[in-house]
């Protein structure tokens, strides 16, 4: 079924979303010189590349117009997956601005278009197991987390001082709570929204500078048979990945730095190293690929989904994300 559409295509995919210009800077100058079905071209400037434009290719690419409703059309598959009880992990990567967060939740305030990935796929799981229900039954629950320099914290924890977990490994007192409606789901990720903003002040946008996970747990019961089988999905609105140059930054800045730094090569080597089927998977490198090590590898699946600015003057961050969602493709 789902799955079997997704074994075509193997177990990792890499896909690239282009921001549009924000509203009344439509007119400034783009780095984004052409994007097709698969290939993105970038216009460089000279110490880039000597021609002046460099082509990259992915499973898929979406250019500035495209609708929350397309982008998730074609998830759609990886995500009906985890009925079948498989583990899927999407990641959105990209420098701050450059639309993860608005892919993977929406906007500030979102409505039933704008709402970004983890809704329609929630919405999508529950109008599946309703339409299977005379022969599955499903539980669907929701787990909430956040890793900030290295260290794991329980967005829907509701009592403070089980807030932060030292170990962190599968954080298993994390809070998961049961979800049978779309209302239940806004509810439980406005409740993380709020824990994850308790953190940062206006000067202080914690949100760019962790990792933010929100992990689907999926049980389904066979009505005749009795089997049950087990999915998740993990999706992850990655830290900003723009470099931060270590001689301006000091102190907490520094550490943060450090520490994002660390954990997003640690992604890219684990995927990158399960794209050449490398027997010896770095896992141990980073809290992120610990945590999500199950779902990383073997039959799981991974849609790694990169996201650039349209701003000539982001090139160099674009050009970097870029390289680096090329080398975690799968050849
Ligand atoms: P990031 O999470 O990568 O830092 P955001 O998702 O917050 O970036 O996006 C930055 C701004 O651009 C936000 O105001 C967001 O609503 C807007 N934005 C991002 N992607 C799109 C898009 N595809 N269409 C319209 N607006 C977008
Ligand atoms: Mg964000």
């Amino acid at each position: 079924l789902y799955n079997q559409v997704q074994d075509l295509k193997g177990n990792i995919r890499v896909y690239c979303r282009v921001r549009p210009f924000l509203p009344g800077q439509e007119n400034r100058f783009t780095t984004v010189e052409h994007v097709e079905d698969r290939t993105i071209t970038i216009s460089t400037p000279s110490k880039h590349s000597k021609e002046g434009k460099k082509s990259f290719s992915f499973n898929k690419v979406f250019g500035p117009s495209a609708t929350q409703a397309e982008v998730f059309a074609d998830m759609q598959p990886l995500v009906r997956s985890v009925l079948d009880g498989y583990n899927v992990c999407i990641f959105a990567y990209g420098q701050t601005g450059a639309g993860k967060t608005f892919t993977m939740s929406g906007p500030n305030n979102p409505t039933e278009e704008t709402y970004g990935v983890n809704y329609r796929a929630l919405n999508d799981l529950f109008y599946l197991s309703e339409e299977r229900k005379a022969t599955i039954s499903y539980e669907v629950s929701v787990q909430m987390m956040e890793i900030y320099n290295e260290q794991v914290r329980d967005l829907l924890a509701t009592d403070d001082i089980r807030n932060s977990s030292q170990n962190g490994i599968n954080v298993p007192d994390a809070n998961r709570l049961p979800v049978t409606t779309t209302a239940d789901v806004i509810h439980l990720m406005n409740l993380g929204f709020k824990n994850r903003a308790v953190c940062s002040t206006a000067m202080n946008d914690r949100s760019s500078r962790s990792h933010s996970c929100m992990t689907v747990h999926v049980q389904g019961k066979d009505l005749t048979s009795g089997a049950t089988l087990r999915g998740c999905m993990h999706l992850v609105d990655l830290a900003g990945s723009e470099r931060v140059d270590k001689s301006e930054v000091t102190g907490d800045r520094l550490k943060e730095a450090v520490h994002i730094n660390k954990s997003l090569s640690a992604l890219g080597d684990v995927i990158a190293s399960l794209a050449t089927k490398n027997t010896h998977v770095p896992y141990r490198n980073s809290k992120l690929t610990q945590l999500l090590q199950d779902s990383l590898g073997g039959q799981a699946k991974t849609l790694m989904f990169v996201h650039i600015s349209p701003e000539a003057d982001a090139v160099g961050e674009t050009i970097s994300t870029l390289k680096f969602a090329e080398r975690v493709a799968s050849v």
